[in-house]
């Protein structure tokens, strides 16, 4: 594996493969890789024959305040795990190398980046759209990898991508979970035992509103409710948001008649945790209900 941390060289590189007219993948991530992260990693290696993980914690897409610092950084066995899963390139770039000092151009998200994740942390979508937008620039890659783990950012991007006419194919992953059902996430480092044990109310509010919309409830508020009272039984966790909302733009609906997601957000201590599902209303009377999808195990 190659690891370059200047722009020239990576686009050097990916265009030497162009040449050989290999497809191209990209995955981006701020690193401290999980099995989530892998799990991306390795459906891009079964797609395309030369595949670029970035490794860059963004520091546009923290707000004042936020966990920039403290965020998980372990480089060298992030190059190890890469490494081992066969992949091509790893493009490492400095923050001062990304953006200019005196940058100020950024890639507005519209109104998918201001609602849910955006509302709770401004500029958040805003930051994600500019560097998911210089990455795919830089890489210029054929297919890129997002989780629906971090669900609002796959719109923002899919919008990014479809507004910008951006010569990209957006591919989805379902969220990769631990044993006990919460979504793997890099911030999880940082909860304590009794934390990571609170923590499970989160997946357990997504299969309590899928077990309601499972025993026909439609309504979106009561479903919202079913989430709410699981979340509350746990006292040590503060909601930042539950909605069941269209897939596409985000927006709350009233009811659940068609495919719409669950999201989820909240704080354990200083650490916060977003989950999300997809809802599938059971089909009509005599055909078998579909289970709630929520990724894979
Ligand atoms: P991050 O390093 O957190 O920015 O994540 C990089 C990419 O990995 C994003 O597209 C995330 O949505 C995805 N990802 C992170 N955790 C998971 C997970 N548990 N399941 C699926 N995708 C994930």
């Amino acid at each position: 594996m190659e690891r370059v941390g200047s722009k020239a060289e990576a686009r050097k590189t990916v265009a030497d493969a162009h040449a050989e007219h290999k497809t191209v993948a990209l995955v981006p991530t701020m690193g401290a890789l999980h099995d989530g992260h892998l799990a991306l990693v390795r459906a891009a290696c079964a797609r395309a024959e030369y595949v670029v993980v970035s490794v860059f914690v963004n520091p546009t897409q923290f707000a004042p305040g936020e966990d920039y610092e403290t965020y998980p950084r372990d480089i060298d066995h992030d190059m190890d795990l890469l490494a081992a899963e066969g992949v091509d390139l790893a493009f490492t770039p400095s923050a001062a190398h990304m953006y200019a000092g005196d940058a100020g151009v950024t890639v507005d998200p519209g109104p998918l980046g201001a609602r849910w994740e955006g509302e709770v942390r401004p500029g958040h979508f805003t930051g994600v759209a500019t560097v998911v937008t210089k990455l795919l620039s830089i890489v210029r890659p054929d297919v890129a990898y997002f989780g629906e783990k971090d669900y609002q950012q796959l719109q923002v991007v899919r919008r990014a991508v479809a507004d910008l006419d951006l010569a990209v194919t957006v591919t989805p992953h379902p969220v990769v979970r631990d044993r006990d059902g919460l979504a793997l996430s890099s911030r999880n480092v940082h909860l304590s035992a009794e934390e990571r044990v609170a923590a499970r109310a989160v997946p357990a509010a997504l299969e309590a509103v899928a077990e309601a919309l499972a025993w026909g409830e439609r309504d979106a508020r009561a479903l919202e409710w079913a989430m709410t009272d699981v979340l509350a039984e746990e006292p040590s966790l503060a909601i930042d948001y539950v909605a069941v909302v269209d897939p596409a733009t985000l927006e709350p609906l009233d009811a659940v008649d068609r495919a719409a997601r669950a999201l989820v957000a909240a704080r354990i201590g200083p650490t916060r945790l977003i989950d999300n599902c997809e809802l599938l209303p059971p089909a009509a009377a005599g055909e078998p209900a579909p289970a709630h999808r929520k990724g894979s195990e």
